[in-house]
């Protein structure tokens, strides 16, 4: 592998080697997990390159192929598992640069892989449409990233997963086939992209499903108890007639974590936090007042975006609780959990009567299937690996699906501990030499010039 020789045949790509740099776009979130930092922190690529073009990214491709160096594709490097650092060196491919809208129609936007995810929402705004479906990392994340690296979040109350039918329509992925190509991809065939951590292609291009805008409004409402708090939020997030974005609960003992909150929230109070439409704001306040809630907190979520001193509630659900802790306390870690549809809140509560004060509970209301129920990042004051590891056990005896995030191979993350066979299909078809992210697909074996390794 010559790195060097890699650089050399790609003159008109934006390339950077200072060693500063390099590291720096080796890295993402990992941190979170004291596994994954114990094996990750260190790893660096040689280079880090930025096309501009897909006849870049096809041009990175070939010469990969060439010299058989590794690439990394990298968005916002916000994931949590170390998705966007290299394991094997090479090379960083930075999309950031492929960052336009390129049309909409019928409800589509096309968009190029690296557009931020908040610049994206607001060029859409001008043409009074939004993304349905993001991430709390919106300021920092990249559309590609969300879509190879993330599963869910804002607006998952109303549309699911990004792996339900109907959240990525298409897209475009350059190969690193025996003769790289440039492939368009249709319906559920563009899905072997998706959660694949880059290593099944470069995607240069997207399609994704927009919304008619709404000027959204971010609420707080304070409860007494957990219990009282979550029974709210199941109920709002069931409601067919109220328009909402996101439905959060925080447990009291978080609250102290957040900014702000705790000069709005009583004290010992847990939360239900919320994106709703301007015309349900006073109709939740009242539904929460019925529920011996009280209104603690709203300020419009887009003004919130725009103004650098203040912060979108978003921002403090989702697995920015963990960041928000962490902030103020580097000895916690997390979770990704998904309570069953079934007995959901008892569920919940079975869970935190037998953690007690070692687990922080927070619960994300999504649609699963047609159903509502919570995903939960609960927050782990970490002691010892053997310890997470029993609590992540403990959740799974007792029906809690758990997508380990102290791994950083597909298959290990997966709350199933494989990946779809249509996702090793792509792998073999188009990076047949391993060359795309290598080491984070761990059921796919490399081949050597065609032939098994
Ligand atoms: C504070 C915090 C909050 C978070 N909240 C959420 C959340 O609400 N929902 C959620 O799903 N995730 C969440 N995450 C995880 C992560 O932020 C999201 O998945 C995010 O969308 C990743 O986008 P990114 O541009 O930063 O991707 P990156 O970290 O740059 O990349 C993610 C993965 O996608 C691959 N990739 C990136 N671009 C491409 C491309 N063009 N082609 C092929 N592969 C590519 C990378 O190789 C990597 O494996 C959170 C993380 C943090 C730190």
């Amino acid at each position: 592998m010559s790195v060097e020789a890699f650089l050399r045949d790609l003159p008109q790509v934006t390339a950077q080697t200072e060693p500063a740099i390099v590291k720096r776009k080796s890295r993402d979130f990992y941190w979170y997990s004291p596994a994954l930092k114990a094996r990750l922190h260190g790893l660096a690529a040689q280079a880090v390159v930025m096309p501009r073009t897909t006849a870049d990214v096809l041009a990175i491709a070939h010469a990969a192929r060439r010299h058989g160096v590794a690439l990394t594709v990298r968005g916002g490097g916000t994931g949590n598992y170390g998705q966007a650092v290299p394991l094997e060196q090479g090379v960083i491919v930075d999309m950031t640069d492929m960052n336009h809208l390129l049309k909409v129609e019928n409800g589509v936007a096309r968009v190029q892989a690296g557009a931020n995810m908040l610049a994206l929402d607001r060029e859409l705004r001008q043409q009074g449409l939004e993304i349905r479906m993001f991430p709390s990392t919106k300021r920092t994340a990249s559309v590609g990233g969300f879509y190879c690296g993330g599963s869910g979040g804002i607006g998952s109350i109303r549309w699911g997963g990004l792996n339900n039918p109907g959240n990525l329509l298409g897209g475009q992925l350059v190969t690193l086939a025996e003769q790289p190509v440039v492939e368009e991809l249709r319906g559920q065939d563009a899905f072997c992209l998706l959660h694949a951590y880059g290593t099944t292609g470069i995607v240069t291009e997207l399609d994704i499903p927009v919304e008619p805008a709404i000027d959204w409004q971010d609420m707080v409402l304070g409860f007494a108890d957990f219990a009282a708090a979550a029974a709210f939020g199941r109920l709002l997030a069931l409601q067919p007639g109220i328009d909402r974005k996101l439905v959060s609960v925080v447990e009291a003992g978080l609250v102290p974590y957040f900014p702000h909150m705790p000069d709005v929230v009583p004290p010992g109070h847990a939360i239900v936090i919320a994106m709703v439409a301007p015309a349900a704001v006073t109709v939740v306040e009242e539904l929460a007042r019925l529920h011996n809630g009280s209104p603690c907190y709203r300020a419009a979520t887009h003004e919130a975006e725009d103004n650098p001193t203040q912060m979108p509630l978003y921002e403090l659900t989702w697995n920015h609780t963990t960041l928000q802790v962490l902030k103020k306390d580097k000895s916690f870690t997390y979770l990704q959990c998904l309570h069953p549809v079934h007995e959901t809140l008892a569920s919940v509560a079975t869970m935190a009567g037998l953690l007690g004060d070692e687990v922080m509970f927070h619960l994300e209301f999504m649609n699963i299937g047609g159903q509502i129920t919570c995903s939960g990042l609960p927050v782990i004051r970490f002691t010892t690996q053997e310890r997470l590891d029993e609590i992540i056990a403990l959740f799974r005896a007792h029906g809690v699906n758990v997508a380990n995030p102290h791994v950083y191979t597909l298959e290990e993350g997966s709350p199933h501990q494989k990946i779809p066979p249509a996702l090793l299909e792509a792998k073999k078809r188009n990076d047949p030499l391993g060359l795309l992210n290598p080491g984070k697909m761990r059921s796919f074996v490399p081949t050597r010039h065609g032939v098994q390794a």
